[in-house]
C-alpha cells in the first residue's frame, strides 16, 4: 500500500499532522498501536493558545463542549501555605482547560479519519527502511504483517518507550531518571479554577479539573526517590507511595484531597525523555515528543505535540513535490519554525524542574513565590502558555 505519508504515533502529534495533511488532500495512513479510548500518564491540561489551533483542526467545539472548567488561576502547593497568582489568557480571552486524554486522543484520531487519513489501529509500526524514493514501515497486528511504502514519513510515536525503530532507543536506567504517575479522583476540594503546581522532595507535579468531574493528579519523580519511597512503604503499590510521599510533604494536597475517591487506578510511564532531539535527520520527521519535551512541569507537552504537527504539515504544504530535495527543504523549514517556537519553553521547564525537586531550592522558591506571587504568571507565561501559533489567526 503506497501513500503520501506515513505517521507513526496517533497522539495529538501524530493526529494533528495527519488531520492537516489529509486536509490538504495528501494521501495519509497513521499506524497506532493501541486501541482507543485508552487513558494515559498526563495532566491533561491544554493551554489557551491551542483552542484555535484545535478550531483549525476540526475538535474545537467539541473539545469546549466536554473539557473541564477553564483555568484562571495558578498555585504552588508545597511544603508551606499556599501560594496563589492569575493565570495568563491567550489573545482570544480564551483560558485552558483540561480534557482527559481517553476522550482528547479519541477525537482527534476520530478527526484524522475524517479528514481522509487512512487509520491503521490497532497495528504497531516495528521497522523502516528507506526503499528507493519511499520508505518502506513494517506493521504488525497479531502475527498478520503489512509493509507501506510512502515517500514521507513522520515519527510521533512519543518519548518513553523503546521499540523496533531507529528512533526509539534502548537506554540504560539511571538513578536521575523521571519516572511519571497519574490518576484520577472524584470529590476532590480543589477550586473549579485553580491549577497548583506541586512541588515535593524528589519531584513535581500538578492538579486540575478535567472532564466528567474527574480531577487528575499528575507528578514526576527520581528513580532514586521512588526507590527510598516505596522501601520505607514496603508492600505499597508504586502509585499508592508516591500520593503518601506527596500528601505528607504538602498539606495542601492532603487537604483538598481528604474525602476522595480514586477513579480506576495509578498508571506509571517513561522514564521520561526531557531535551531537544532532531526534527528532521534520515530523511524522517519527527513531531511531538520524539522532536523535543519539557519537563511536564510546565504541562505543555500537548501543546508542543498540537502545534508541531501543525508546523510541519504547514511546511510540508509548502513544498510541491515531495522528492529528496522537496523534503530536505521541508525538513529545514520545519526545524527553524521549530527552533522558533518551544526552546524557552524547554529551558524554563527544566530550570523549575530543577528548583522544585530539590528541597533547598524548592524551599527558596516557596519563598520567593511568597513574596512575587506574579512571578508564577510569569512562569507561565515564559512556559508558552499563550505564545502563538504561526499560521493561526
Ligand atoms: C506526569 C506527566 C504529566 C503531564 N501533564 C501534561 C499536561 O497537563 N499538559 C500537557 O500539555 N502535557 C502534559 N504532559 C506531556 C504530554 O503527555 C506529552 O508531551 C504528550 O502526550 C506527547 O504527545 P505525542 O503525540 O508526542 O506522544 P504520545 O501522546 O505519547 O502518543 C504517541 C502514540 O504513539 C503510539 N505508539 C508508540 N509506539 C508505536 C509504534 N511502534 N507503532 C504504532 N504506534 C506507536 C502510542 O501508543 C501513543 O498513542 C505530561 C507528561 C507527564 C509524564
Amino acid at each position: 500500500m503506497r501513500y503520501d505519508a506515513v505517521i507513526i504515533g496517533g497522539g495529538p502529534s501524530g493526529a494533528s499532522a495527519a488531520i492537516a495533511l489529509a486536509s490538504q488532500g495528501r494521501a495519509v495512513a497513521i499506524v497506532e498501536r493501541s486501541a482507543f479510548p485508552r487513558n494515559k500518564v498526563c495532566g491533561e491540561f491544554i493551554s489557551p493558545v491551542n483552542l484555535a489551533l484545535l478550531d483549525r483542526l476540526g475538535v474545537g467545539e467539541r473539545v469546549r463542549a466536554l473539557a473541564g472548567p477553564e483555568i484562571r488561576r495558578l498555585a504552588l502547593f508545597a511544603a508551606g501555605p499556599s501560594i496563589e497568582a492569575r493565570m495568563p489568557r491567550s489573545q482570544t480571552d480564551a483560558f485552558g482547560r483540561a480534557l482527559g486524554r481517553d476522550v482528547l486522543d479519541l477525537l482527534l484520531l476520530e478527526a484524522a479519519a475524517a479528514a481522509g487519513a487512512t487509520l491503521l489501529q490497532p497495528w504497531q509500526a516495528t521497522a523502516a527502511v528507506r526503499d528507493g524514493d519511499d520508505m518502506a514501515v513494517s506493521i504488525e497486528r497479531s502475527g498478520e504483517r503489512r509493509t507501506l511504502l510512502a515517500p514521507v514519513l513522520i515519527v510521533a510515536h512519543g518519548s518513553w518507550e523503546a521499540g523496533g525503530l531507529s528512533s526509539q532507543p534502548r537506554r540504560p536506567h539511571l538513578p536521575s531518571d523521571f519516572l511519571g504517575f497519574k490518576a484520577h479522583f472524584r470529590g476532590s476540594a480543589l477550586p473549579s479554577d485553580l491549577m497548583p503546581l506541586l512541588a515535593f522532595p524528589g519531584g513535581y507535579g500538578g492538579m486540575v479539573w478535567a472532564d466528567q468531574g474527574r480531577m487528575s493528579l499528575s507528578c514526576c519523580i527520581r528513580r532514586d526517590r521512588l526507590d527510598a519511597v516505596r522501601a520505607a512503604q514496603r508492600g505499597l503499590p508504586a502509585g499508592e507511595a508516591v500520593f503518601r510521599h506527596i500528601t505528607a510533604a504538602c498539606p495542601s494536597v492532603a487537604e483538598v484531597l481528604r474525602d476522595t475517591t480514586l477513579d480506576g487506578g495509578w498508571l506509571a510511564a517513561g522514564p521520561i525523555r526531557p531535551g531537544i532531539r532532531d526534527c528532521y535527520a534520515h530523511d524522517i520527521f519527527s513531531v511531538g515528543n520524539v522532536a523535543g519535551e519539557s519537563h511536564p512541569i510546565i504541562a505543555e507537552g500537548i501543546s508542543m505535540a498540537l502545534q508541531s504537527g501543525w508546523l510541519l504539515a504547514s511546511e510540508l504544504a509548502g513544498v510541491a513535490e515531495w522528492s529528496r530535495a522537496g523534503r530536505e527543504l521541508a525538513g529545514q523549514r520545519y526545524a527553524a519554525a521549530w527552533h522558533k517556537q518551544f526552546p524557552l519553553r524547554i529551558l524554563t521547564a527544566s530550570v523549575l524542574a530543577g528548583l522544585a525537586t530539590r528541597p533547598l531550592t524548592a524551599g527558596l522558591m516557596h519563598r520567593f513565590v511568597s513574596v512575587f506571587p506574579a512571578s508564577l504568571f510569569v512562569g507561565a507565561r515564559l512556559s508558552g502558555k499563550v505564545t502563538p501559533v504561526p499560521g493561526i489567526g
